[in-house]
């Protein structure tokens, strides 16, 4: 049974399940890209931190390098200023050369570029001792000539000089030329060791991971300062030194260790961590609101739940699967009287089974919790006792207790308390017999009226033969004796009517089911045609009787239906007298009915009257009991007939006659 229910939920929890796994992935994947994103981020910004300071460096050195030559140049302008003592210029020379590292030698020359003095840098032994000085003549010559041109200082391209221990110097020869009065008169030669001029100028400033250098614009290495290969990654700028007849490039480099990742991913770990801890209070703060939710919703259920069980008027008992009580209601506790305490964890027998029949009910609940067979629907009704003793019917309605796995844990009955159901049904029961004595009395009453109605003709009969009786007793009794003879049988004959009527009024009332019998349609009017005619004659009325011949028998109660002929007859009469119709007349007529149910026949009676017909006030309640227009009427003719004709199976109608009064007309079964 649990089966059936089950794949729905479970499908759907996968899916939800599912659902948050790939959230929780796309999540992670997320995160990581990020951390990987701001790690290479990082290493980049380092990387180009490391670039800028590098270019930076090199913009700088450029700059100190530029100045140091023009002041250089200006120290050498002078030294040549004035001077035309060689003694003396050669020591100031010297003195200039112990100044400055970056110079390796000064010279004069004529303008033939004949050499006047000399002084060599007192910091190493001279550059030029091992192959001559005439081997960087030919730069010597090309700065002079581009000094000449210009008119200003130059430089030559810079060459290489091998040196005595093995090796070498690049230098840089600088010319200054010597005008006066708008006269050349001699040049002042300056050589530069590159590598000098980088150490003393820039050395300083230089970084130990950073590496000076000249280099030629084929990137062919000239000279370079500073040794440094620390880290595994070289940060490269390049400056191009512009000079007179001269172009070099300062080249820094700067190694640098590869862009330290593990702070980085330290940073990372960090932002990770905040990431998750943010999240995690998130979530947090999310199960939280949703607990307090949850709770919310719970309590307003429990709320809910009590306020339903104390409204209740059923009692509810629930019971485990080893018969002890497991909860109550407050209504059940009211209804036996017991504290809930006094009625939990109660086993068999509860306190509220009377005991004599403890054992009954004992083996009831052991049927119920070992065969676990299940209680009819509808309950089953049983007694419990109260606390006080008393006993009082209760109906049960058990259904079994299952939890939230689909099994069962006990079972759940609810209790209704039926006494004051018995004792409403013990006072409808009273009361059913009361009215039924009343309906009897009223039955009494209705035969009453009744008989008095229908035995006023049999006793107008009766007393109209004995008054005639009388008359010829008094007149002629010895010659009276053939009349007496038919008064006295039509006295008796109508005695005895009046009791069939009495009879046939009193089943009517108590409405037994009459005896029917099958009559000759002629012969019901003969029994009427003497009192129907005894009217007639007082009343001065033509009586005219047309019954088609042959027709089938009558199935009926004979005598109320001739009650009914005369009942009919006589409100005719009545009402042609009541309107003192010239000349009064009655027609009893009997046919076969015309349109009439398939296998049933029926016969059709009509009673017509030349009268004053029925005004439209009076058609309305004509039918109802004790309503009449007459002074000594009862009323009760009209609905008598109906309530005959009806209990046929037939219908009683009526119509205005033509050209004046009225005419019943009422059908009976015809016999088969
Ligand atoms: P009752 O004869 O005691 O008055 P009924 O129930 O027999 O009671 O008749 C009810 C009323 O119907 C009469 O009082 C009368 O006014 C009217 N009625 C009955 N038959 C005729 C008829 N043939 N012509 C005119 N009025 C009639």
């Amino acid at each position: 049974m649990t089966s059936a229910f089950v794949p729905g939920p479970f499908r759907r929890t996968r899916r939800v399940a599912w659902r948050r796994w790939s959230l929780w992935v796309a999540l992670g994947v997320l995160v990581v890209g990020l951390l990987i994103t701001l790690v290479y981020l990082a290493a980049r910004y380092e990387a180009s931190q490391a670039q800028s300071n590098v270019e930076r460096d090199a913009a700088d050195a450029l700059s100190d390098i530029r100045s140091a030559l023009t002041r250089n140049v200006q120290t050498l302008q002078a030294l040549q200023t004035g001077q035309s003592d060689h003694e003396k210029w050669t020591l100031e020379a010297a003195k200039l050369l112990r100044e400055n590292r970056e110079w390796v030698r000064i010279e004069w020359r004529s303008p033939q570029l004949q050499l006047l003095a000399e002084a060599d840098t007192p910091f190493r032994p001279a550059v030029f001792a091992r192959y001559g000085r005439d081997q960087s003549l030919p730069e010597v010559q090309q700065a002079c000539s581009t000094a000449r041109h210009i008119s200003s200082h130059a430089y030559a391209r810079s060459h290489f000089v091998p040196q005595a221990d093995g090796t070498g110097l690049e230098l840089m020869e600088l010319c200054l030329p010597q005008v006066s009065s708008g006269r050349l008169t001699g040049y002042l030669v300056a050589t530069y060791s590159l590598s000098e001029l980088l150490a003393s100028r820039i050395g300083p400033q230089l970084g130990r991971s950073q590496e000076v250098s000249f280099t030629e614009a084929d990137g062919t290495r000239l000279a370079m300062h500073g040794l440094a290969r620390r880290g595994t990654r070289v940060f490269t700028a390049q400056q191009l030194l512009d000079l007179p007849g001269s172009t070099m490039v300062l080249r820094l480099d700067s190694w640098r260790s590869q862009p330290d990742v593990f702070p980085n991913v330290l940073t990372a770990l960090v932002t990770l961590m905040s990431i998750a801890l943010v999240t995690v209070l998130f979530l947090l703060g999310h199960d939280t609101r949703r607990r307090l939710r949850v709770e919310q919703d719970l309590a307003d259920a429990l709320a809910f739940r009590k306020a339903m069980e104390d409204s209740l008027v059923t009692g509810l008992r629930a019971r485990d699967l080893q018969g002890y009580t497991t909860y109550v209601n407050p209504a059940f506790c009211q209804m036996v009287g017991f504290a809930p305490e006094e009625l939990l964890g109660h086993e068999a027998p509860a306190p509220y089974w009377p005991p004599e029949f403890a054992e009954e009910y004992r083996k009831r609940q052991q049927v119920r919790l070992v065969a676990g067979n299940q209680p009819p629907r509808e309950g089953f009704e049983s007694v419990f006792m109260r606390k006080d003793g008393t006993r009082f019917p209760v109906l049960i309605i058990e259904a079994p207790l299952i939890n939230a796995h689909g099994l069962q844990t006990g079972w759940m009955s609810a209790v209704l308390d039926i006494s004051e159901q018995r004792r409403v049904e013990e006072l409808s029961r009273a009361s059913q017999e009361r009215l039924q004595a009343t309906a009897r009395l009223a039955t009494v009453g209705e035969m009453a009226s009744l008989l008095s109605h229908e035995l006023n003709q049999p006793l107008a009969a009766i007393a109209s033969y004995a008054t005639g009786s009388l008359n010829l007793l008094r007149e002629a009794p010895e010659h009276a004796a053939s009349d007496l003879q038919l008064a006295m049988g039509r006295i008796a004959e109508q005695a005895e009517r009046a009791g069939r009527v009495i009879k046939s009024v009193h089943d009517f009332v108590r409405r037994r089911d009459q005896a029917r019998e099958a009559v000759a349609p002629r012969d019901l009017v003969d029994a009427v045609l003497p009192l129907v005619n005894l009217q007639a004659r007082k009343l001065g009325v033509r009586v005219d009787i047309r019954i088609a011949e042959p027709l089938p028998l009558v199935l009926c109660d004979r005598t109320m239906v001739e009650q009914v002929l005369l009942n009919l007859a006589r409100n005719a009469m009545q009402a042609m007298d009541a309107a003192r119709v010239a000349q009064p007349s009655l027609l009893l007529q009997v046919k076969l009915a015309g349109a009439s149910e398939i296998g049933k026949r029926w016969l059709e009676f009509s009673v017509a009257d030349v009268g004053p017909g029925i005004p439209e006030e009076v058609k309305q309640q004509l039918f109802t009991p004790f309503f009449t227009t007459k002074a000594e009427g009862m009323g009760l003719g009209l609905s008598l007939c109906r309530t005959v004709v009806e209990q046929h199976g037939g219908y009683l109608v009526f119509e205005p006659n033509q050209p004046q009064g009225t005419i019943f007309r009422f059908t009976l079964p015809a016999r088969a």
